[in-house]
């Protein structure tokens, strides 16, 4: 999917191997966009890797493949789905428009081309597309921390819970939880509060360090680590990194708070998916134990991390636990 900001002129993408078609094409778009060619469907699908295009036109009948056939292709891959398709064509016969549309196409545009339908047609549907992009996005960050979302990072551990379990590889859920957060909200005020939600959110990202880890706020002063394939001894490297880059911020929590800055405490728990007997675990069982290891944190004066076990859900012969 392509992430380009508004103001930046879009990747476009003409396959065709009619050399008249794509000069017509490119006299239109070349202001509405960055053009690149290809003539066969090979060309296209590296190029289509390459540049990750915003919107394709395609030509229906093409050297080696069809287009309705390189259209299907596009749509059913999860990376390049989402890329407007918008065929050319000479074609008017009847059933065509359905297969057009059957095959993923957003349009089509009939040939001779006209200047302005052409650019009218592409111009509404890059809108539409950045538009979708925009609120795919919204719907998945938090507003005020910039991090993944609640609905983020439900979805992200149902996928990661699974991945894990596939994969027999280990996935550690860390709860995160401001310490005494509710005095310096009281003391400094919301926005005061607000900001220091944003600082610790920032210092959370910076930490979780690979490209399959997940940081995200859950609610409130509360967010959330998905760590896959990492056990428990990976889990607190982690923490011990967050709390020392939380430290150094040194930002001055209330006169009544247990510590002079802000601290936070976490809880975590590890699924090791060969001992695991999955018709008694979720994915929803790792978040509950972490957040019950998040309470014996508080309970045992905050500014640490605490460790449980996922309770009585394994399935080893000996009863015993691992890690
Ligand atoms: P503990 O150490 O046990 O976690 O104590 P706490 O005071 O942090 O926990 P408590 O749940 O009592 O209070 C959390 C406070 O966090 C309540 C609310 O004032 C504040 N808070 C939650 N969400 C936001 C937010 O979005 N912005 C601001 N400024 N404050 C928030
Ligand atoms: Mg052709
Ligand atoms: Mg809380
Ligand atoms: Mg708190």
């Amino acid at each position: 999917m392509n992430k380009s900001t508004e103001g930046e002129l879009p990747n476009i993408l003409i396959i065709d191997d009619d050399s008249t078609v794509v000069m017509a094409l490119h006299k239109v778009l070349c202001h509405i966009g960055r053009i690149r060619f290809a003539s066969d469907a090979a060309q296209a699908f590296l190029l289509i890797e390459e540049t990750k295009p915003e919107l394709i036109l395609l030509d229906v009948e093409l050297p080696d493949m069809n287009g309705l056939n390189v259209c299907n292709k596009l749509k059913e891959n999860p990376e390049t789905c989402d890329i407007p398709v918008l065929f050319i064509t000479s074609r008017v016969e009847i059933g065509f428009e359905e297969k057009v549309f059957d095959a993923g196409a957003s349009d089509y545009i009939v040939k001779p081309l006209k200047p302005r339908v052409v650019a009218a047609r592409v111009q509404t549907h890059l809108a539409y597309h950045r538009a979708m992009l925009q609120l795919d996005e919204l719907a998945h960050t938090d507003s005020l921390s910039s991090l993944a979302n609640r609905r983020t990072f439900d979805e992200q551990l149902e996928l990661e819970f699974k991945r894990a379990r596939r994969q027999q590889e280990p996935l550690t859920i860390m709860m995160i939880d401001i310490d005494e957060f509710k005095k310096f909200n009281d003391y400094y005020g919301h926005i005061s509060g607000d900001k220091c939600i944003r600082s610790i959110g920032l210092t959370l990202s910076t930490v979780a360090k690979r490209p399959t880890d997940l940081a995200a706020r859950y609610g409130g002063e509360e967010f959330s680590l998905i760590l896959p394939d990492t056990d428990d001894h990976g889990a607190i490297m982690v923490f011990t990194e967050l709390m020392k880059k939380i430290e150094v911020l040194e930002i001055n929590h209330a006169p009544d708070a247990t510590h002079r800055f802000i601290t936070v405490s976490a809880g975590y728990t590890t699924m090791w998916p060969e001992q695991c007997d999955f018709n008694r675990i979720t994915a929803i069982d790792l978040v509950q134990t972490a957040d019950e290891a998040l309470y014996i944190s508080k309970d045992n004066g905050r500014n640490q991390a605490t460790f449980k076990h996922l309770p009585i859900l394994y399935s080893n012969a000996s009863g015993q636990q691992p890690g």
